[in-house]
């Protein structure tokens, strides 16, 4: 079917109970919900004609009801070492967005986007550079899990990795927390246990520090891990590689931190992107143990990956490692660098945009 023409809603849209409701309207047993949840999330079909043990008359109605979008690759790009899969998916009006297979020994994780673009507009950003186009559906976050989990079952892994996405982040094009209702029902739905059942402990959502959204997250306890992209530590030298920082001040974004962590009794990840030059210094590093002491965290560090944009260098190997030392010694804080993953094809935090066809 060509979606492109179609103006009903996607079947991707939906959650569970939300569908079992409809049925309901339609004087439909839910039984047929289980059948069909499991063919859209578990076979992961890619049309209604593969649903051969659904009744005529249920497939008739959610046919007429619904379209089921399979996003056309436009492009595809493999990276050297094997392990990283970057995909460039066409939505039903055109707009193209990019998601990320990364293979880890034992492990699969979905990289995916939750907006066409950008409104944020952090300097050292591909997405930002492109600027905004539209937010995605739920539907559309969800088709982006469902293809990488079609690749992993259609093509076995060469040494033996697992054929089921294990792991998910919002980490690709856009900002989830401005996004927060349809990112939120693509969760529910990436968490289905019939369906992909993505354990919550599995999925990553990165924001750039949108406060409202961080303070609903806490106070709905939606069952993600929180990842803060802080990358500066005082106001100043935040604001001017993060503009949103402008909207939503350091220190407010703290205290939602702080409420977040308190009323969830869970541990939060901050990212920073180390650019060598611009905030990788000593001084840096006490300044976010300082900022951040005491909190129950975690410190992601991330070499910056080249783009287009912007014009600054990753930092060096041991002024990472001396600003993990820092931050375990002096402030008693975990860290991590993060495994450059995918940067000879673009796949890296941070370089994913979408050229135009
Ligand atoms: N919009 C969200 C998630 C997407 S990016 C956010 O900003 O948090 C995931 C992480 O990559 C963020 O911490 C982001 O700041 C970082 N990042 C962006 N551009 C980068 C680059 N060129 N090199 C390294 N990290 C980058
Ligand atoms: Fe948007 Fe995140 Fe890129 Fe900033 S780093 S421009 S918030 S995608």
């Amino acid at each position: 079917m060509d979606f492109r023409a179609s103006s009903v809603r996607s079947i991707l849209d939906l959650p569970r109970r939300e569908l079992t409701e409809r049925f309901a309207e339609w004087d439909l047993s839910p039984v047929h919900v289980a059948r069909l949840w499991s063919y859209l999330y578990w076979e992961c079909v890619e049309s209604w004609g593969e649903m051969e043990e659904l009744p005529a008359k249920v497939l008739r109605r959610v046919e007429a009801e619904f379209h089921l979008p399979v996003p056309p690759v436009a492009r595809e790009a493999h990276s050297a070492d094997g392990f990283t899969r970057k995909f460039l998916l066409e939505q039903g009006d055109g707009r193209r967005i990019e998601a990320v297979l990364m293979r880890f020994t034992g492990r699969a994780t979905a990289c995916v986007s939750s907006q066409a673009g950008c409104a944020m507009g952090c300097t050292f950003c591909a997405t930002g550079q492109m600027g905004f186009q539209r937010h995605l559906g739920p539907g559309e976050i969800v088709a982006q899990a469902l293809h990488i989990q079609r690749i992993l079952r259609r093509e076995p892994a060469p040494r033996g990795e697992p054929v089921r996405l294990r792991n998910l982040v919002l980490m690709g094009m856009g900002e989830p927390l401005h996004n927060y209702d349809s990112v939120m029902t693509a969760v529910d739905i990436l968490r289905d246990q019939s369906g992909l059942a993505l354990g919550a402990a599995r999925i990553t959502l990165s924001t750039v520090g949108v406060v409202p959204g961080i303070l609903r997250l806490a106070e709905e306890a939606r069952p993600v891990h929180l990842a803060v992209s802080l990358h500066g530590a005082t106001q100043a030298d935040r604001a001017a590689l993060v503009p949103a920082a402008r909207k939503w001040p350091l220190d407010e974004l703290m205290d939602a931190c702080r409420v977040y962590t308190t009323k969830l009794s869970r541990k939060i990840f901050f990212e920073w992107t180390l650019i060598e030059g611009v905030n990788d210094s000593e001084d840096h590093a006490h300044a976010v143990g300082r900022l951040i002491r005491g909190m129950p965290a975690q410190v992601n560090l991330i070499p910056l990956n080249p783009t287009t944009g912007y014009d600054g260098a990753p930092s060096r190997r041991e002024a990472a490692r001396r600003f993990q030392d820092i931050l375990a010694e002096g402030y008693g804080l975990p860290s991590t660098v993060r495994q450059r993953r995918g940067i000879d094809i673009a796949a890296g935090c941070g370089q994913l945009a979408a050229p135009e066809a």
